[in-house]
């Protein structure tokens, strides 16, 4: 099987890329890409550990970006991890999360939770701070029984510790990537919560921006969904993509090994090109 959408913990999941990639095997995946959140740190240890094992990994991101005022994730697959426009680009989205993350901790300091950004530093290793982190020490303290209580009652937007991002606009966002040498996904196209006429305006939008396919599978994606999105793929000419968005063995419903298959009218984001070899 193969899965396009993987997160260690560089970013918000919670194996090592290493950990990631014998996980992966033991869920009988062939190939596998890591797409951590901004973030590309764990691309040379999991290249450096995948490369006597029975596996293919493909070097990603998910990118964050912004489509007008909407926040959405793209992915880079097959990027040139040295492209020095993208890694400036990378730096620029850590600090921006830094001063979001010293931001949210001012704001827990107000719901009684202290000291939120060095928890949180210390919970990602001084690596790159995601909302999830957040979460854990809400969770850790006893405020919230789960992530999705955390995100509901603290880290969702308008929510009491909600500070807006100001990320790279998806435009500059898909240029970075495809100048990186990657192919582009819109990742999980229905979880932006955007009627069917946004959506349509964002996919307009997207492929003529450079955007390559769609994730039509996303985790455990339903008939009605897969159906949807490929329907899309067909009218804007995008690809397909499948992905199953895992951030750890305990994080469901993103469960690793269990996708649907794509419909055979899609095409494979992975496949040739007409006239490549
Ligand atoms: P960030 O990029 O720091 O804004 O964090 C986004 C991440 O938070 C996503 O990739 C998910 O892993 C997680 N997330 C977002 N919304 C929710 C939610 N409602 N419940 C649980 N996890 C969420
Ligand atoms: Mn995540
Ligand atoms: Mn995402
Ligand atoms: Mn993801």
């Amino acid at each position: 099987m193969i899965d396009l959408h993987a997160h260690s913990t560089a970013s918000d999941g919670s194996l090592s890329p290493e950990a990631l990639i014998e996980y992966a095997i033991g869920r009988e995946i062939s190939v596998l890409a890591l797409t951590d959140h901004d973030c590309i740190d764990g691309i040379a240890p999991a290249m450096a550990f995948a490369k006597s094992k029975p596996i293919t990994l493909i070097p990603g991101v998910e990118l964050s970006v912004m489509w007008g005022n909407t926040p959405l994730h793209i992915i880079g697959l097959g990027i040139d991890t040295t492209n020095s426009a993208l890694i400036r680009l990378l730096k620029a989205q850590f600090e921006a999360r830094t001063i979001r993350a010293k931001a949210i901790a001012e704001k827990l300091h107000e719901q009684g939770v202290l000291d939120a950004y060095e928890k949180a530093n210390a919970i990602a290793q001084n690596g790159l701070i995601t909302r999830p982190h957040f979460a854990q020490i809400l969770i850790n303290e006893g405020k919230c029984k789960d992530m999705k209580q955390a995100f509901k009652k603290y880290l969702k937007r308008g929510r009491l510790a909600y500070v807006r991002m100001e990320w790279v606009s998806m435009e500059e966002g898909i240029r970075s990537l495809n100048d990186a040498g990657g192919k582009v996904i819109l990742a999980h196209p229905l979880r932006y919560g955007l009627t069917n006429t946004k959506l349509r305006c964002l996919l307009g939008d997207f492929k003529a921006q450079g955007g390559m396919a769609l994730e039509v599978i996303s985790g455990l994606s339903t008939d009605s969904e897969i159906a949807h999105l490929s329907a899309l793929c067909r009218e804007f000419d995008l690809r397909a993509s499948q992905g199953s968005d895992f951030h750890g063995p305990t994080m469901t419903p993103h469960v690793m090994g269990r996708l649907k298959s794509l419909p055979p009218t899609c095409r494979f984001v992975l496949d040739a090109h007409e006239g490549e070899n």
